[in-house]
């Protein structure tokens, strides 16, 4: 049985049935996502905190405590942890484009000092704001986007300079929290290649996300099973990090994938034969903590379509 058994949900999308639906589901940890139309994360994170800290968001802290779940923050934070308009005043605390322009469009720059002691006073801040009771926390690079190219960053691969920012995020994040553990997410240009040089401090885990999402285009390779490359990534990302506390991010729940992130959200396909072959590959390597987004699952869908298949997919993660 996989031990942590998880979906995560947009935070503005929760309502009255889940907790019921999680506890028949026997799920036991809930992740807050801030997926946002506009992509303007750092404001969805800036929502999130007020959400938490409202009377809604302690009430749902309790009913979740009383039904044994825990809950964590699977959160993209790049923006949040350093705001862009840093820029103006410090180019240089961003990533250098391979034109050689500092630019605040995307990650940072890893190796300046000064960018990164802001990054980890936001990185107290956030984890201060948003306490996960799984002591995991998840402050994500951004979504695929590349990394620096100045004279210190440039010889290091994305996955490296990923590395490096995540090892100083969470010696930040100890400071607030000694049990803390960080996510090192591998996904998409982060998956393809492991870490070079750099090393992952203790309490750094691994964080992979399912085939799918880096094969939209291509149904043949999007599960596990069919895509022996995914597979030889699982394999070398277990062998750098080590596969205790390995957590697998997918996406079988996932409505807004499946409607293409644009609402109204389309009727979720879930084909449970399939997921429980996913399951049995990922515990087969050694993940004993499994999650699927299941974002735009909001109380209009359940009025659209009735009741999500949670429960299968709880049914699934129990065997
Ligand atoms: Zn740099």
């Amino acid at each position: 049985m996989v031990i942590n058994r998880g979906i995560v949900l947009n935070f503005d999308e929760i309502h009255d049935s889940w907790i019921p639906l999680l506890k028949k589901s026997q799920l036991n940890v809930l992740g807050l996502h801030n997926w946002s139309a506009d992509g303007l994360f750092e404001n969805k994170i800036d929502e999130m905190i007020s959400f938490m800290n409202s009377e809604r968001g302690h009430a749902l802290l309790e009913s979740l405590d009383k039904a044994n779940i825990r809950i964590e923050f699977e959160i993209h934070a790049m923006s949040w942890l350093l705001p862009r308009q840093h820029y103006a005043s410090h180019p240089d605390w961003f990533r250098m484009d391979d034109r050689g322009n500092r630019t605040p469009d995307a990650n940072c720059c890893p190796t300046h000092a000064e960018g990164i002691e802001i990054i980890q006073e936001n990185s107290i801040e956030l984890a201060k704001q948003l306490r996960p009771t799984t002591h995991r926390y998840f402050f994500w690079q951004d979504d695929n986007k590349p990394w620096c190219n100045c004279r210190e960053c440039r010889d290091l691969t994305a996955s490296d300079q990923n590395l490096m920012l995540m090892n100083k995020i969470l010696e930040a994040v100890r400071s607030v929290d000694k049990d803390a553990k960080l996510a090192f997410l591998a996904y998409m240009n982060t998956l393809d290649i492991v870490p070079q040089t750099v090393q992952p401090s203790d309490g750094i885990f691994l964080e992979i996300t399912g085939p799918f999402i880096h094969h939209m285009a291509n149904r043949e390779l999007q599960r596990p099973m069919n895509n022996a490359k995914f597979q030889q990534s699982v394999s070398n990302h277990l062998s750098f990090f080590g596969a205790k506390g390995a957590h697998v991010l997918e996406y079988w729940l996932d409505a807004s994938l499946q409607s293409g992130w644009r609402k109204p959200a389309k009727r979720l396909h879930f084909g449970q034969k399939q997921v429980k072959e996913d399951i049995a590959f990922y515990v087969s390597q050694g993940f004993q903590s499994i999650t699927s987004f299941g974002v735009f699952l909001d109380a209009d869908y359940f009025r659209e379509y009735g009741i999500p298949p949670v429960e299968e997919y709880g049914r699934v993660l129990q065997q």
